[in-house]
């Protein structure tokens, strides 16, 4: 059975409340209400075997009695008759069921669900929930939920995992004067996920922007795919973040919150910009929602206020935008309208004696500047001027300029009347707050929102040729041998499939075989324990380096494996590796996962004992091309050691970033078999003289 398209959910055209009730206070009562309140202008049929009339409207036994045909069922009964009432609106034809009704796997009882799913799968019905609020909608006078009222209107729209928040973010849409076209409850995404939204809002001519209340995805990456097809912006608002909150995200919703770094990382790989907390959520929902992006990084500040200046300019910094000064002849230029003790550089400061003229003036010229990549407008309240005649200057400005695809954003701080002229600006398409910190963290955000884009735009860099039999043989030898780990040798062979450049690594399984091999790889070598019961090598005293002759050899190979013994008495040793001694490098780790949300993620960190105790690591969901590794060496806090510090020559960065590529494509080649994977360390040399992987782990899945 073809499935429905969600369109029917979205913008139903006739409606049915399976529940309506006649007592106030019940469910059914509300959503019958609240269609009514809000004006819808299609049929609505309640639907109750006991009544005969609800809120003034005729009331069926059952969706079958229906005289007309009904797009969206809005069902608000009990779990236990849900698959009697999915039966009789697939039958009747029924597109979407908006499944208000809870008691499904939110609550122990995913067997409910399943059978709800069975039988709508069986005639094409899609289902938004169960487990939500309902949907609102301002353009279509639609309010099917339980919320209150429709929110302000505005062009951003809502998509909340969580159905509390979205009836709190309803409600403060007004006092937070943030606009939404569109609230949808998502609930426990039995059938209709975010990816499927996503894609619907970006062709959506009344949202320009989509924003997300996520505890845990179900299908990561379909989601991914959805985020990076949106031209809309996309602000998620990610709980569960730490470890607690990820506990309680999971017994919400019945679904896991993944880790919050790899989230972190996918948003970023597919272009969603993260609000930290929800008042940083509204913010920039504001912003997004109403400005283009940034396309440059030079911010130029406008302030009537030394403080809020100095405010501005250290949020500025610490958000990733630091002030430039501004060019001689933007100098020049706004130095006209400012007093003599005012200053040009940036933030430029009109002093407490700007007026209306002087704002209007220094403004319309800023912002049509093409030095000016963003703008934003500070103002502190004071006793010769007037707030909302500040903003109207402002707005005429931007206006008059006849530039636009430039940001703006201001700050007003004051009382009451800095407070109406925000609610001025905002209603005239100008993002402002009551802090200048907030005003440059959304600057921030549409910076960000370019750059993502940007990079989502590159041409994707693929890197060499792999060798996968060679690769799958390796893991099939151990596999038959009712091993889920390789050894080091083995792993290597897997790595060097994909091109990595690992160290020549031979078993010796006699003292005479490792005198043979080491001469042959050449002196000096480092010998390792090779037993897959031993996966921490250094801790069993299992690795000896710099061994330079044959006699250190034969020391070497009983000492290892006398300490194997000691370590680990039962542990199958299949010999002492041979290999050859890579000169120092920079140690960095390189690492996989098999993310339960995203599958197949790398990360990337400085090596040796940092890692432990740093945790200077950065992820990326596979596959992650070359250029786009580039910026994951860039994001660490431990950058400067590969850029080269103290004189040191920088590190071979473009060799490092075509192996993260390389590996990316190993783990997601083989993410039938491999579970988890380290290369630790990588020693990194300088520019232009590659790497060694001269350790390596691979975890095979359990089969
Ligand atoms: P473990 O299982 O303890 O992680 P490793 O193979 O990583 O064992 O070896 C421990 C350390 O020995 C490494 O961190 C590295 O500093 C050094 N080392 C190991 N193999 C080599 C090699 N082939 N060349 C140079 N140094 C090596
Ligand atoms: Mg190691």
């Amino acid at each position: 059975m073809k499935k429905n398209s969600i369109d029917a959910l979205m913008r139903p055209k006739s409606i049915a409340v399976v529940g309506a009730s006649a007592t106030p206070g019940k469910i059914g009562y509300t959503v019958v209400k609240n269609l009514l309140e809000s004006k819808f202008e299609g049929e609505i049929y309640p639907i109750n075997p006991k009544d005969t009339e609800i809120l003034g409207l005729p009331c069926f036994k059952s969706v079958l009695d229906v005289p007309g045909t009904i797009d969206a069922a809005v069902i608000t009964v009990p779990a236990k008759f849900m698959s009697g009432v999915a039966e009789e609106c697939g039958k009747k034809g029924v597109k979407g069921l908006i499944a208000i009704a809870s008691g499904f796997s939110e609550s122990g009882r995913k067997d409910l669900e399943d059978e709800m799913l069975e039988i709508c799968g069986r005639y094409g019905v899609r289902v938004l929930g169960p487990n939500i609020v309902g949907t609102l909608s301002n353009s279509d006078n639609l309010n099917a939920s339980f919320a209150p009222f429709l929110p302000k209107k505005g062009k951003a729209a809502l998509i909340s995992q969580s159905g509390a928040l979205l009836i709190a973010i309803d409600a403060s849409s007004f006092s937070r004067g943030v606009g939404f076209d569109k609230l949808i409850s998502i609930g426990n995404m039995s059938d209709v996920d975010f990816a499927e939204i996503v894609d619907w809002l970006n062709d959506d001519p009344n949202t320009t922007c989509i924003t997300l209340y996520i505890e845990g995805l179900k299908e990561g990456r379909r989601f991914l795919e959805a985020a990076r097809r949106s031209t809309k912006p996309i602000i998620a608002l990610k709980s569960g973040v730490s470890t607690h909150g990820a506990a309680a995200a999971a017994s919400h919703t019945g679904s896991l919150a993944g880790a919050a770094k790899v989230y972190g990382a996918a948003f970023q790989q597919a272009g969603v910009i993260q609000a930290s907390d929800l008042d940083n959520f509204f913010d920039r929902t504001l912003a997004l929602s109403l400005q283009p992006g940034m396309q440059g990084d030079n911010l130029l500040i406008i302030t009537n206020g030394g403080g809020v200046g100095v405010l501005a300019t250290d949020a500025a910094e610490k958000f990733g935008l630091p002030l430039k000064f501004a060019p001689p002849d933007v100098q020049k230029e706004l130095k006209t309208h400012m007093p003599e003790f005012g200053s040009a550089k940036n933030p430029v400061d009109l002093t407490g004696m700007a007026g209306n003229e002087w704002y209007g003036d220094s403004v319309r010229y800023a912002y049509a500047h093409p030095w000016v990549d963003g703008l934003v407008i500070l103002y502190c309240e004071t006793a010769i001027t007037n707030p909302v005649e500040i903003a109207q200057s402002v707005e005429k400005a931007i206006r008059e300029s006849g530039v636009t695809g430039k940001p703006i954003s201001v700050s007003m701080v004051g009382g009451e009347r800095c407070d109406a002229a925000i609610q001025w600006l905002v209603d005239h398409g100008i993002p402002a707050y009551g802090a200048p910190g907030l005003a440059v963290n959304v600057m921030a955000a549409l910076r960000e929102y370019d750059q993502m884009r940007k990079s989502l735009a590159e041409p994707i860099e693929a890197c060499g040729p792999e060798n996968r039999e060679l690769a799958i043989q390796v893991i099939k030898k151990a596999r038959k041998a009712g091993r889920n780990s390789l050894t080091e040798i083995e792993a290597k062979q897997v790595f060097a499939a994909y091109g990595m450049p690992v160290t020549k690594t031979e078993l010796a399984k006699s003292e005479d075989e490792a005198v043979e091999l080491a001469k042959s790889i050449g002196f000096p070598v480092v010998m390792k324990i090779v037993s897959p019961d031993i996966l921490h090598k250094s801790d069993a005293g299992g690795v000896k380096v710099n061994i330079q002759d044959e006699a250190a050899v034969r020391e070497a190979y009983q000492m290892i494996l006398a300490n194997a013994m000691d370590y680990k008495p039962e542990a199958n040793v299949h010999g002492v590796a041979i290999q050859e001694m890579a000169p120092w490098g920079t140690e960095v780790i390189l690492g996989s996962i098999n993310d339960p949300t995203f599958g197949p993620t790398m990360m990337f960190g400085l090596g040796g004992i940092f890692v432990e105790v740093l945790k200077d690591v950065t992820f990326r969901v596979a596959p992650v091309a070359s250029n786009q590794a580039l910026h994951m060496l860039g994001e660490i806090r431990g950058a400067p050691i590969l850029a080269g510090v103290r004189g040191e020559k920088p590190r071979d960065q473009e060799m490092l970033a075509e192996t993260i590529c390389r590996y990316s494509t190993m783990i997601l080649d083989l993410d039938d078999e491999i579970s988890e994977s380290d290369a630790n360390p990588v020693l990194v040399y300088e520019e232009g003289k590659g790497l060694k992987v001269v350790d390596a782990r691979i975890i095979l899945k359990k089969k």
